[in-house]
């Protein structure tokens, strides 16, 4: 069986990497199986791209369509028109996507219209909100996926109400928390931990990057000033995503406590949360990071497509208001923690799960 595997953003990376693993054992067992890696060069930054090659061993892709920045529809359609030259030349039996970012969509749509399957991991998410982009790129990957891999059985329910057939839908865990599970031992304290002072439990880490709450500078800052004020005299560090530094500029915002950085490795990452006191976000995947690792996590948006993380898991959803957050966050600060869980199957062997299907199910009489 010959896998394209497709990557484009970071998440993506992320995700990308143990289902790499997975095929790499399964060769070594002696199966029959290969795969070429896709990079569509959505994310090209070193330190949204690169970075993850390196530290998590994923192998140099066989191909980069560097289709880089553009709106919604330049980026989509730059990335088909490259993806179907680089399915022409290079033949396979199936496209493996991942998460829902625009490369997920647009090589599933080119995969299917060359008569390809199409499998999709973390299938079947929904937030229900239109106006992401990310929702779109799920309902549209979702409608021409063959083979559905999905984080939990809501996702399975969605897909069936989408009039998926019931055989094709595989509940087989979370590939992100694979790769937590890999890489916990290996997770070090970044170079600024001495400068900043960091103590474990003592600080806050603050990411946001999504249109909703970083495309207006002014509610942007209005935001950052109240975060600044709420946190009393913790420290909040702030990895700051290259779309909202654009924003934001070089401007002095004069904050007390939020201190900003670069966005990090996911070595260093990973560290920082693991040892934070609290997250506030509004990422989908550190909300089901900080569910894994038992870090109380807030996050900025009035929808998720993952409510496993609210219902079982460590995750608060906050709405966009700087008021709600006060709220919630000194309920959080007087009562403590809420009692939270770890959803089934997100035991850092999903990956394993998806190539044991694929290759049990799947793959075609030789
Ligand atoms: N991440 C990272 N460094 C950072 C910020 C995030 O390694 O400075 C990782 C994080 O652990 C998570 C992933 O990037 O696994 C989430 O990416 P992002 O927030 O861009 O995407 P989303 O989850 O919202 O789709």
């Amino acid at each position: 069986m010959k896998i394209t595997i497709i990557a484009g953003a970071r998440p993506n990376f992320i995700k990308i990497a143990p289902i790499i693993k997975a095929i790499q054992k399964k060769q070594s067992e002696g199966a029959s199986l290969s795969f070429r890696l896709v990079h569509t060069g959505q994310h090209y930054d070193k330190n949204l791209s690169e970075t993850f090659f390196e530290e998590l061993n994923i192998p140099h892709p066989n191909a980069n369509l560097e289709v880089k920045s553009g709106s919604q529809a330049q980026q989509t359609a730059a990335i088909m028109v490259a993806f179907e030259q680089e399915l022409i030349s290079n033949p396979c039996d199936l496209v493996l996507v991942v998460g829902d970012v625009n490369s997920t969509m647009a090589c599933a749509i080119v995969a299917k219209k060359m008569n390809i399957k199409v499998t999709h991991v973390e299938a079947g998410i929904r937030s229900g909100d239109l106006s992401m982009p990310e929702e779109i790129n799920r309902i549209v990957t979702d409608s021409i996926t063959d083979y559905f891999f999905t984080t939990s059985t809501w996702a399975g329910e969605n897909l069936l109400k989408y009039g998926a057939e019931p055989s094709t839908i595989h509940f087989v865990g979370n590939v992100m928390i694979d790769t937590l599970h890999q890489n916990l031992s290996r997770i070090s304290a970044p170079n600024f931990w001495n400068e900043f002072q960091l103590e474990k439990g003592n600080y806050i880490i603050l990411t946001l990057h999504r249109p909703s709450n970083v495309d207006e500078e002014n509610s942007l800052i209005d935001l950052l000033k109240g975060i600044d004020q709420m946190v009393g005299n913790k420290k909040v560090i702030f990895p700051i995503h290259p779309r909202t530094k654009a924003i934001l500029g070089e401007q002095n915002l004069s904050l007390k406590n939020i201190l900003l950085v670069e966005p990090q490795g996911y070595l260093n990452f990973m560290y920082l949360i693991k040892n934070s006191f609290a997250v506030i976000t509004d990422s989908g995947g550190i909300s089901e990071e900080t569910t894994v690792l038992g870090i109380p996590c807030f996050t900025l948006r009035t929808t998720t497509e993952r409510p496993e993380t609210i219902e079982i898991g460590t995750n608060h959803l906050i709405g966009t208001s700087i008021k709600n957050l006060e709220k919630i966050f000194s309920d959080f600060l007087k009562n403590g923690a809420k009692k939270a869980g770890i959803p089934a199957l997100w035991d850092g062997k999903a990956s394993d799960r998806i190539i044991s299907i694929l290759l049990e199910k799947y793959q075609k009489p030789q």
